[in-house]
C-alpha cells in the first residue's frame, strides 16, 4: 500500500492521479472498529495519556469510533466543557486534520463526536486544495503534530453538482462575475473523470474529488509526503453520507499509502 500510483486520469495543476478501474480500494485505515469506545485522551488535547501523539492508525480508530457513536445516536459530545476550554487555551495538539466541505450539514466535530482541541478542521466548498488550504494542513501536521489527514467529501455536494451542471452547459447565470467558476475549475477534473454511464455521476464525482484532494495533499507537500512514506502520517479520502451519517472510504482511491 505504499506505492502512490500515478497514471492517466485526473489532471489538476500538473498532478496526475489514477482514476477509474486501476484505483486502489484500500480501506485498511477504515478497518474501523466503529463502535469501539474512543481512546479518550487524558493528556493535553489530542495526545495519548503517555503524552505522545497517537499514531495514524490510532487516530483513525478514534475518529471512526466517534463517527460510530454519532451514527448510533450515542454521541458523548466529549471535550466541550469549561475545563477542556481552559486546558486547550494553553495550546493545541489535535489528533487529526479534516479537510471538509463548507456545507452546513457536514460539521466535523459533530459527525466524529469530538470536542475542543481534537480536530484541526479546514473547510472550503467542495473540499478542494489550493495553496492556502495546503499550508493550513501542513501547519497542523508539522507544528501541531496531527498524524492523520482526511479529505472528506459528502453526498449531494452542491459544489460538485454545480460543477457538473456547468460542464454540461447548465451553469447558473447568477454565478456570473463571481469566483464560483474558479472553485468549479478545481472540481472539474473529478467530474470529468467519472466513467460514462455511471448511474450517480455526482456521487461518483464526490468520491473522486475527495481522492483527488488527498492525492494533491500528498503530491503538493514534500514534508508531508516524506512523513507518509516514513509511515508517520496517513492521508485518506472519505465520503460522508448525509442520510445515515456514516463516514466511509471514498469509492475508488481511499487510502494514499
Ligand atoms: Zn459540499
Amino acid at each position: 500500500m505504499r506505492n502512490f500510483q500515478m497514471a492517466g486520469g485526473l489532471s489538476r495543476r500538473g498532478l496526475i492521479v489514477t482514476a477509474g478501474a486501476g484505483l486502489v480500494a484500500a480501506p485498511s485505515a477504515f478497518a474501523a472498529q466503529a463502535h469501539k469506545p474512543a481512546a479518550r485522551a487524558a493528556a493535553p488535547a489530542g495526545h495519548t495519556a503517555a503524552g505522545a501523539p497517537p499514531s495514524p492508525e490510532q487516530a483513525m480508530t478514534r475518529l471512526m469510533a466517534g463517527n460510530g457513536r454519532y451514527v448510533a445516536a450515542k454521541a458523548t459530545h466529549p471535550n466541550g466543557d469549561a475545563a477542556r476550554r481552559r486546558l486547550v487555551a494553553a495550546g493545541q495538539t489535535p489528533f487529526a486534520t479534516i479537510l471538509a466541505c463548507a456545507d452546513s450539514r457536514v460539521a466535523p466535530e459533530l459527525i466524529f463526536d469530538q470536542g475542543l482541541g481534537d480536530l484541526f478542521v479546514v473547510r472550503v466548498a467542495g473540499n478542494v486544495v489550493d495553496d492556502a488550504i495546503l499550508a493550513s494542513i501542513e501547519y497542523s501536521v508539522i507544528h501541531l503534530g496531527s498524524n492523520l489527514v482526511m479529505a472528506l467529501g459528502h453526498e449531494r455536494c452542491g459544489a460538485v453538482k454545480a460543477t457538473a451542471d456547468a460542464l454540461d452547459g447548465h451553469g447558473s447565470p447568477e454565478d456570473a462575475d463571481t469566483k464560483i467558476g474558479a472553485l468549479a475549475a478545481l472540481i472539474a477534473p473529478a467530474v470529468r473523470a467519472v466513467p460514462a454511464g455511471t448511474v450517480d455521476r455526482v456521487d461518483a464525482a464526490v468520491s473522486l474529488n475527495a481522492a483527488q484532494a488527498a492525492a494533491e495533499i500528498f503530491a503538493g507537500s514534500r514534508p508531508l509526503r516524506a512523513r507518509v512514506l516514513a509511515g508517520q502520517l496517513k492521508i485518506v479520502a472519505a465520503r460522508y453520507d448525509l442520510d445515515d451519517g456514516k463516514v466511509s472510504p471514498a469509492k475508488g482511491r481511499s487510502d494514499i499509502v
